[in-house]
């Protein structure tokens, strides 16, 4: 079968190709990307003023599956995940059982390839259970399909496991992909501990209680000469460490998200339980210092930690409240009128930030329209304006805070 992409702005940044180009399919498999195909046999589709890139791969996405089915599960997440443009996720073990053994990370590749409409790609845990105390097998978890190993949701509080768990992960070029959270200090914790913290009266979470773990963790990836990936980092001093990090050589890698990208802790001000997310939403300086992230290269991809919760775990007291935000059907659109609109990022930067950026961090083949590899593709159309209708969305998540 085949199919041809006809007149798009191709983005492509791992091959630097950025020209009106076509793109021919055959089989599933990129067979040519030349300017003026004359190939009309298959299907033709015009992308004429539509942008045409690699698919979008998001690497934090809380698929709930199995065992938080009432949040989201393997059909829904990923439904979300193509309507926003995404054609791989990965998904955080943090499920019930949790990704610990090959067993689990097994059901959750063959659920998704029954119900599912994109690539997903498991993520096992560190620990058994999460629970923080004694290493999972990683070379099962591997030979299961495993791309990265986390506790996500979760710190690795305890030093010396971390150290272990690089240790072991390095043996398979295993990212491991650490949730900084110093617990110590977030406890109670609702909102970014500063200005609007005291006047709204919420418990505060300093940007320290991420800093130190991040500064922690590059400390251990340096002894251990393994690779470390900062999840969700949201902090001014994230960025310097992982900044210096990065200038002595060393494999640490880090994501930020859409919404730490483009809100601040301000608009906590409406008590709307939607504004609820960990690491919590940041003031303009630490948004401020993401954005430099972003174009010097310190942040290598956007991720949505796409966390779907029930109305119930939302619709309450601010306190009481679940951390978290559905954000795969927002996250492209986020990004491309906050920031490339706006002119802070250019718009080859922002396809790169979805695409070869985390292929890159997991050492996946994808995140290219290289031929002869899978036909992953996402169109986009810069024309196209939505008002963000949660009721509309495909993820059972219907907490957002746009
Ligand atoms: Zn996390």
């Amino acid at each position: 079968m085949k199919l041809l992409i006809k007149g798009g702005r191709v983005v492509d940044p791992a091959n630097d190709i950025d020209a009106v180009m076509d793109v021919l399919i055959e089989d599933g498999i990129i067979s040519a990307v030349q300017v003026n195909i004359l190939d009309r046999e298959g299907t033709v589709i015009d992308a004429a003023g539509k942008i045409v890139c690699p698919g979008f791969i998001d690497m934090h996405v809380h698929l709930r599956e199995p065992g938080f089915e009432y949040k989201e599960d393997i059909a829904t997440g990923t439904r979300a995940a193509a309507v926003g443009g995404f054609t791989t996720v990965c998904c955080m073990p943090n499920t019930n059982p949790v990704i610990d053994n090959a067993a689990v990370a097994t059901f959750v590749r063959e659920r998704a390839a029954k119900a599912g409409v994109v690539n997903v790609l498991p993520i096992g845990c560190i620990s058994k259970a999460q629970a923080g105390h004694e290493l999972t097998e990683m070379a099962d978890l591997v030979a299961a399909g495993c791309v990265a190993v986390s506790d996500d949701g979760n710190p690795v509080s305890d030093a010396s496991l971390m150290r272990n768990a690089l240790d072991y992960a390095k043996m398979f070029e295993l990212p491991v992909l650490s949730h900084c959270e110093e617990r110590s200090l977030t406890k109670n914790g609702q909102m970014h501990e500063g200005y609007f913290s005291i006047l709204y009266g919420l418990k505060g979470i300093p940007a320290a209680a991420e800093e130190l773990m991040v500064g922690r963790d590059i400390k251990l990836a340096e002894m251990t000469d393994a690779h470390v990936h900062i999840c969700h980092a949201s902090t001014r001093g994230s960025m310097e460490l992982i900044r210096e990090a990065k200038s002595r050589g060393l494999k640490v890698t880090a994501e930020v998200t859409p919404h730490h990208l483009v809100l601040t802790d301000e608009i906590v001000g409406d008590y709307d339980a939607d504004t609820k997310v960990n690491p919590p939403l940041r003031s303009e300086e630490h948004l401020a210092a993401l954005l430099q992230g972003l174009l010097d290269g310190t942040v290598d991809c956007i991720a949505t930690d796409h966390a779907p919760h029930h109305l119930e775990s939302k619709d309450c007291e601010y306190d009481l409240a679940a951390f978290g935000i559905s954000g795969l059907e927002t996250a492209a659109a986020v990004v491309m009128d906050g920031l490339v609109n706006t002119g802070w990022l250019d718009l080859v930067r922002m396809v790169e930030l979805f695409t070869i950026g985390p292929a890159d961090v997991l050492g996946i083949d994808k995140g290219t329209l290289d031929v002869g590899t899978d036909a992953d593709i996402t169109i986009l159309d810069p024309e196209l304006t939505k008002v963000v209708n949660p009721a509309e969305f495909y993820s059972k998540g219907k907490n957002t805070p746009f």
